[in-house]
Parts: structure tokens; C-alpha cells; sequence
């Protein structure tokens, strides 16, 4: 059992939920921080304190606000980690653009602000820092599948806020002998996935539309290819790279691509729903082969053309270096995915009517 203690940023997100409970079950005290008046994600957050008291580590929830300096800094005083894990983020590219300042604040100068609270404390030689940052890096990548190497294009506020969040990291550590690793995740999904995210907007769609609670599913293009994977392998590697001997950079993927149309079929599949496509481009539409009832259907708002590199990562270094490997099947990932819409919509149906 460990005795270390860590500190998440983002822990009510997907990953600070299972990043917690990972370094929990390892021993670690973990402490995260929490904004104020976020409410969204309240109730996985409580679930997690509850599971906490099963599990060999501890948890302490504090609150604090990667746009806010003072805010950080008497955290970090507070808890003297010996790792820290910056996985904070504005996520969501809609909001991003639409808060395009509170973006660059949070995703990139969040990260400086942790960093420079580090070295201000004299924390600098003490806490290996972990920075959550995204194959959105890429962008519009010149070759697929992309390594540590591959030159990076951003094409986003949140992707060019976390290259700044990479190279001040690099910076530190090649400076400053800081232990600074970045870990560049393609998508990981899992039931804690947020609601706007395509795979969550499909299991959840799919488990309603099952119920009787949604007639049809509205997507993009059915052909954007994805590599996904799923985040409770994620967590393991984010670790993993605060334990070696040296810090680095690892992309984290599973390099497999999946169509939205596989994701699609896959998921139906889970609820014993198989799909018959007719029609191409935006006039194509899914129907349930049983009973012909149209589920599925394009929307040109949410159409994007694909990018002609898809982002899939190489995963070999991390393999090489970490020995971590994503494990987890696309099958299985969709499984709990859908049984966790179906349990939450049996819930929710049950506590109507004991209303
Ligand atoms: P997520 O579910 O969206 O969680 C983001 C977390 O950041 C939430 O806990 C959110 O808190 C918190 N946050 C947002 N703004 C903040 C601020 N100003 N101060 C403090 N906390 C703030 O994201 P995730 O899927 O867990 O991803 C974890 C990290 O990996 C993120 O940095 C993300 O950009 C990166 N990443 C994820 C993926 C993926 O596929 N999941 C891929 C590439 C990179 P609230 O509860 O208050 O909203």
C-alpha cells in the first residue's frame, strides 16, 4: 500500500472519478479540487465519497478554481502532494468557443498557475505533476497514427490552450528539472463520459429509445472514425507515468479507429436492436430491422466533414517505457456503457413513481 498523497484538479469529472478511486485502492491520499456552484456532476462526486470509505486510501474534497490563483496556492500549501494531476479542463468544444477567455484561463494558465504554485511553495522538487493534454493537439494532423513526434496543428481555443499547457511543461521540466510528464489521451469514454459527448449521446439515446422515452437519434457524419478507448485504462497510464525514474511525454490510445456508424450498430446491438441503413450522406437514415421504425437519422447541424489523417495514436512508447497497454474491448466499453443509461433510466422511471 502506498502512503503518497495526490492531488487531482477535475477530480468531479470522468477521470478525477477514476483516477481517485484507482490511487485509493493503491493506498494514496487523494485530495481534489473542486470548483464552487458546480452542480452537474454533484451526484458522482457524493457517489465517489460514499465508495471512498470502502477503499484502502482516503479522500478530501477541497474547493478551488484553476482561474483563480489565491485559490490554488492555499490548496497546494494545504497539501504538500508528492504527485500532482492537472486533469481541470473546459471540455466541451461548444462551450469552449463560446467561452473562449474562461477556456485559455482554465486550460492553459490553469496549468501555469500550478506549476508556478509548486515552485513558489518549493514544492518544484517534491511533486511530480501530471497534464492532462488531448490529440486534439494534433488536429489536423499530416499523418495518421500520430506519435510523441508528430508535429502539432491545433484547430480549437482548447486545443491551443493545452499546447500551451504542453510546452509550458516541457519548459519546466527541461528548465527547471521539474518531474513534469504530459500525457497526450486520444478519446476514453465510460459511463461517467459527459452527456454532450457523442458515445454518451448514443448509449443514452439508445437506452431511451429502448424504454419508449425517444423516438430517434440525430447525429453527424456516420463515417468520422474515432480511436476510442476507455478511461479506467486511461487512469492506470496517468499514474504510471509519475512512477518512473525519469519524466516524459506518453500518448495514451488504443490505436483503433471506429466509425460513429460502428459505435452506432454496436450499441443498438446491446439492447437487441439491430440497425438497417438506407440512403447515403445526409439523407441516410438507421432503421430498427425488426420494426422498421426509423431510429436513427443525420442532421446537417451536427455535420462535419472527416479530416483526411484521422486521430489515431501509436501508443508504443508508453508501452515500451510504461509497460501500459489499453485493455479494455470497444464491445465491452459499449456494454457498461448502455446497461449504466438503462440502470439510470430504471432508476429515475422507479423514483417517479414513488413520487
Ligand atoms: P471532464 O469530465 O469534462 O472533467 C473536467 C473537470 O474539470 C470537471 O471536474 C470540471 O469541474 C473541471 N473544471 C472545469 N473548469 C474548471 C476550473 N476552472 N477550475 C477547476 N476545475 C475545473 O473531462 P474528462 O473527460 O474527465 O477529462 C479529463 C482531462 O483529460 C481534461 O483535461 C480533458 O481535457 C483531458 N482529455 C480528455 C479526453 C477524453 O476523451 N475524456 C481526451 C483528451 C483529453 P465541474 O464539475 O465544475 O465542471
Amino acid at each position: 500500500m502506498s502512503s503518497k498523497t495526490a492531488l487531482i484538479t477535475g477530480i468531479s469529472g470522468q477521470d478525477g472519478i477514476y483516477l481517485a478511486r484507482h490511487l485509493m485502492a493503491l493506498g494514496y491520499r487523494v485530495h481534489g479540487l473542486k470548483r464552487d456552484g458546480s452542480v452537474d456532476r454533484a451526484s458522482q462526486l457524493a457517489a465517489l465519497v460514499d465508495e471512498a470509505g470502502s477503499l484502502p486510501g482516503e479522500l478530501a474534497i477541497h474547493s478551488g478554481d484553476l482561474a483563480d490563483t489565491d485559490s490554488i496556492e492555499s490548496v497546494i500549501e494545504a497539501v504538500q502532494p508528492d504527485e500532482m494531476y492537472n486533469l481541470g479542463a473546459q471540455s466541451q468544444m461548444e462551450c469552449t468557443l463560446e467561452q473562449s477567455e474562461y477556456t485559455a484561463e482554465t486550460n492553459g494558465l490553469g496549468a501555469l498557475r500550478l506549476l508556478d504554485g509548486l515552485r513558489k511553495l518549493g514544492l518544484e522538487h517534491k511533486t511530480r505533476y501530471f497534464q492532462a493534454c488531448s490529440a486534439e493537439l494534433f488536429g489536423k494532423a499530416d499523418v495518421s497514427p500520430q506519435t510523441e513526434e508528430t508535429g502539432f496543428h491545433p484547430r480549437s481555443v482548447y486545443s491551443v490552450a493545452k499546447l500551451f499547457a504542453y510546452w509550458l511543461g516541457r519548459n519546466y521540466r527541461e528548465t527547471m528539472g521539474m518531474y513534469v510528464c504530459n500525457g497526450i489521451l486520444y478519446n476514453h469514454e465510460s459511463p461517467l463520459r459527459g452527456e454532450a459527448f457523442v458515445t454518451r449521446k448514443i448509449t443514452r439515446a439508445v437506452a431511451a429509445i429502448a424504454a419508449g422515452q425517444q423516438d430517434r437519434l440525430e447525429l453527424g457524419n456516420l463515417d468520422t472514425p474515432r480511436d476510442w478507448g476507455y478511461a479506467g485504462d486511461f487512469v492506470r497510464g496517468m499514474h504510471l507515468m509519475l512512477q518512473q525514474d525519469q519524466s516524459d511525454d506518453y500518448i495514451l490510445a488504443t490505436g483503433r479507429l471506429h466509425t460513429v456508424r460502428q459505435f452506432v450498430e454496436k450499441a443498438f446491438g446491446c439492447t437487441g436492436c439491430r440497425i438497417d441503413w438506407k440512403g447515403s450522406g445526409l439523407e441516410e437514415v438507421g432503421y430498427d430491422a425488426a420494426t422498421g421504425k426509423q431510429v436513427v437519422r443525420v442532421n446537417p447541424d451536427f455535420y462535419r466533414p472527416s479530416e483526411p489523417h484521422p486521430l489515431c495514436g501509436d501508443a508504443s512508447k508508453a508501452k515500451a517505457r510504461l509497460g501500459w497497454e489499453h485493455q479494455t474491448t470497444l464491445d465491452e466499453l459499449i456494454s457498461t456503457m448502455v446497461k449504466a443509461d438503462v440502470a439510470a433510466l430504471a432508476r429515475a422511471g422507479a423514483a417517479r413513481r414513488i413520487a
